[in-house]
C-alpha cells in the first residue's frame, strides 16, 4: 500500500509548544515573553510560506525539527535583537567626521552639560533674572556672534535645516540665484535644486559648470530676485579652467541691488587665536572670513569641523537673523534643550581659547609622528595574539563628512591579517563584538588608524581582538 504523504502544515508546532520545549526554556527565561512569541510567530510564518511555495515538504520539515533548527533560529533572532539599536563604537577607520558613525564626538564638558539638561529642568525659555520669557537660543546667538564677528546668530536642527530656512525666508515665491558650479548634492538626499523646490523658491542657474562670472549674476538679477546664494562645494572641487565669484563680490552685488545674500559653508571651520590652526584642510572656507566678506547670512554645521552636537548654525546681520526667527518654519526646525546645552558648552570652549581640547579638532591636528608609536604598540599587542599578523604601515586619514575632499592626513595604521579568516569576516566579527569596532578593509587586510581612537580605546581595541581570538 502506498503511504500517503503527510500534511506538512500539521507538523508545524504551536507557539506554546515551542516556548515550553526544553531547547527554548532557557531562552524564554531571559527574554520578554511578548518578544519571543512574536519571533516564534515570524519563524513559523516563514516556514509556512516555504511550504506554500513548495520549497519545504513534510520530510524536510521533520528533519529541521529533529535538528532543533527552530530553537537555533530563535536564539539567533534574540541575539540579533540584543545587538540592535545605538551602541558605542570604537572608530578605527581614521575618518574623523564619519557621518555613519555620528560625526564629531563632543567634548566631555559638552557631554556633561547635555546630560544635565536631559535629566532635569532648565531655564530653556525663561530669563533667570527677570523671570521674563526669552528665546531659547539667545545665549547661543550671542556666543556665535562673538565667535564669528557677526551681529547675531540663530541655531536649528542641522545645516540642511539652516539652508531650508534661509531659502524659504528670503526666496519664497521669488527667485534664488545660484551658480551652476555650486548645484551640490550632499549625502544623497540633499540636492540643492530639490531643496529649493521644497523651500518654494524658483532656482535661477547662472554661469556654467566650470565658470561663473559676476556678470552672470548681474544679468540674472531682477524684480523677482529674492536671494543670492553661494554654496561651498564641500564634497568636490572644480579644477582646471575654472572661475567662481568670491563671497565678497557676490555680497557687494546683493548690497547694491538690495537683495539678501547667503553663504552655505557646510563645514564651519573656525580659526581662533590661541588654538592650533586647521591649515591642513587646504581651502576649506573659514566662518569669520565669510562673515567679514559682507554676506548677509552665513550657515554651517555644528557637528562637522566645529566639533559640537548636530546643529545648523546661522550668523549674520541682525535684521536678517530676525527675519529667519519670524519664519513659522523656525518653530519646526529649532533645537531642543539638550543640543543647546551641548552647543553653549562647545562654543564656550572656543571663546575660552580651549578649542584645541575638542576631540574632533585634536584628532585632525594629530601629527603622523605622534600616531606612529601608538600604531607600533597596537601592532605589537595584536601580533602577539594567536592567528593574527600585524604590521605598521604609512597611511592616510580623512577629515570626513564631505569636508576638505582630496585632503588626506598623513598617518600610520596597523595592517592586520588573520591566518584563518578574510579581512571582511574579521571586520564583520569586530562590528558584532563587544565593544563594537569599525575598521577599514583594504587589500584583504584590516586597517586600524589610531587617529580616531579616544584616549584609552587602544586597550579596548586589543581586548576586542583577544575576545575574537578566544572564540
Ligand atoms: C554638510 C553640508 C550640508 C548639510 O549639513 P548637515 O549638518 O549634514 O545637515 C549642507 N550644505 C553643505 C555645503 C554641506 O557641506
Amino acid at each position: 500500500m502506498k503511504k500517503e504523504a503527510a500534511n506538512p502544515y500539521r507538523l508545524l508546532p504551536a507557539v506554546e509548544e515551542v516556548l515550553s520545549s526544553p531547547a527554548v526554556r532557557e531562552l524564554a527565561q531571559r527574554t520578554p515573553r511578548g518578544l519571543l512569541v512574536g519571533f516564534v510567530g515570524e519563524l513559523l510564518a516563514r516556514w509556512r510560506a516555504e511550504i506554500a511555495a513548495g520549497a519545504l515538504d513534510a520530510a524536510g520539515l521533520e528533519q529541521r525539527l529533529a535538528r532543533g533548527e527552530l530553537a537555533l533560529a530563535l536564539a539567533a533572532r534574540v541575539m540579533e535583537e540584543q545587538r540592535a539599536g545605538l551602541v558605542r563604537v570604537i572608530n578605527a577607520t581614521g575618518v574623523v567626521l564619519h557621518t555613519g558613525l555620528g560625526r564629531a564626538s563632543v567634548h566631555p564638558e559638552a557631554a556633561a552639560a547635555m546630560q544635565r539638561a536631559a535629566q532635569g529642568y532648565c531655564n530653556l525659555e525663561v530669563d533667570r533674572l527677570s523671570g521674563e520669557r526669552n528665546q531659547r537660543d539667545e545665549r547661543l546667538g550671542l556666543q556665535l556672534a562673538r565667535l564669528t564677528g557677526s551681529e547675531a546668530g540663530i541655531a536649528v536642527n542641522n545645516n540642511a535645516a539652516a539652508t531650508l530656512l534661509i531659502l524659504n525666508t528670503f526666496g519664497a515665491r521669488r527667485e534664488t540665484i545660484l551658480s551652476r558650479g555650486e548645484l551640490v548634492e550632499i549625502g544623497g538626499s540633499f540636492r540643492m535644486p530639490d531643496v529649493m523646490e521644497r523651500a518654494n523658491t524658483q532656482l535661477v542657474e547662472v554661469g556654467t559648470t566650470n565658470r561663473t562670472r559676476l556678470a552672470d549674476y548681474e544679468q540674472a538679477c531682477g524684480a523677482a530676485t529674492g536671494l543670492l546664494i553661494k554654496v561651498h562645494t564641500s564634497n568636490y572641487r572644480l579644477v582646471g579652467f575654472t572661475e567662481e565669484v568670491g563671497a565678497a563680490a557676490l555680497a557687494a552685488l546683493g548690497a547694491r541691488r538690495g537683495i539678501p545674500s547667503a553663504y552655505d559653508l557646510g563645514s564651519g571651520r573656525i580659526e581662533r587665536e590661541g588654538t592650533p590652526p586647521l591649515d591642513m584642510l587646504g581651502d576649506e572656507p573659514e566662518v569669520r572670513a565669510a562673515v567679514a566678506s559682507g554676506m548677509d547670512v552665513v550657515c554651517f554645521s555644528g557637528d562637522k569641523l566645529l566639533g559640537g552636537p548636530q546643529a545648523g548654525l546661522i550668523v549674520g546681520q541682525q535684521a536678517r537673523i530676525a527675519a529667519l526667527r519670524k519664519n513659522p518654519l523656525y518653530r519646526a526646525l529649532r533645537l531642543d534643550k539638550v543640543t543647546i546645552a551641548g552647543l553653549e558648552a562647545t562654543l564656550a570652549l572656543y571663546l575660552a581659547g580651549r578649542a584645541h581640547e575638542l576631540p574632533a579638532r585634536r584628532m585632525l591636528c594629530l601629527q603622523a609622528s605622534a600616531l606612529r608609536p601608538v600604531a607600533e604598540q597596537l601592532a605589537r599587542e595584536l601580533g602577539a595574539l594567536a592567528g593574527l599578523t600585524a604590521e605598521v604601515v604609512p597611511e592616510h586619514s580623512q577629515p570626513g563628512s564631505g569636508s576638505a575632499p582630496g585632503i588626506f592626513l598623513d598617518s600610520f595604521a596597523v595592517r592586520v591579517r588573520s591566518r584563518t579568516h578574510s579581512a571582511g569576516e574579521l571586520a564583520a566579527a569586530l562590528r558584532a563584538g563587544e565593544p563594537c569596532v569599525f575598521a577599514r578593509v583594504h587589500d584583504d587586510a584590516l586597517l586600524l588608524d589610531p587617529r580616531t581612537l579616544h584616549p584609552g580605546e587602544e586597550r579596548e581595541l586589543v581586548a576586542a581582538f583577544a575576545a575574537l581570538a578566544r572564540r
